[in-house]
């Protein structure tokens, strides 16, 4: 089966390949990943370079081998599909983000919608360093709910979250 993001399909192989990435996740407990990759003039996705750790959220991405670097897939180690506002931002430059959780073994990818607007990108980076960044050490409720409440914003506005089965 075949998922579709926009524009994009997501095949079986890259899915299996997702998979594994969040069984190795559980056993080494570290954010894994890798970018994927749109070779015209089909629309079907190759993954790219692999990433581990804070790799798989640093801007520029690794290139792909092959054709556009147009989002990455990177695995939580902790906590569920919900994307960080650095997930989003990501998400955003480029076209998507997919997301795998260790502790329920679900995909979701997080899809921008429309076309890429300077303004807008720089509104997301200002409140991930305003609300994300700049919050070191645990979180009081008042900062993680300013956090939550930006991070939703963002979401909702920008992008269509799709479920990968
Ligand atoms: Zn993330």
């Amino acid at each position: 089966m075949v998922t579709k993001l926009n524009s994009y399909s997501l095949t079986d192989d890259i899915v299996i390949r997702m998979r594994q990435k969040i069984e190795e996740t559980k056993q080494k407990k570290i954010e894994l990943g890798f970018g994927l990759c749109h070779i015209k003039p089909a629309d079907i996705l190759k993954t790219g370079e692999e990433c581990t750790g804070d790799q798989c959220s640093i801007l520029p991405m690794t290139e792909c081998p092959t054709g556009v670097y147009i989002g990455g897939f990177h695995t939580h180690p902790k906590g569920g599909t919900q994307p960080s506002i650095a997930d989003l931002r990501n998400a955003y430059i480029n076209d998507l983000e997919c997301v795998g959780a260790a502790n329920n073994d679900r995909i979701r990818c997080f899809v921008r919608i429309g076309t890429r607007k300077p303004e807008d990108e720089q509104n997301i980076k200002s409140l991930e360093e305003e609300v994300e960044t700049s919050v070191t050490g645990i979180a009081t409720i008042e900062q993680y709910n300013r956090w939550r409440k930006a991070r939703d914003e963002i979401w909702n506005k920008h992008f269509q979250t799709v479920t990968v089965q």
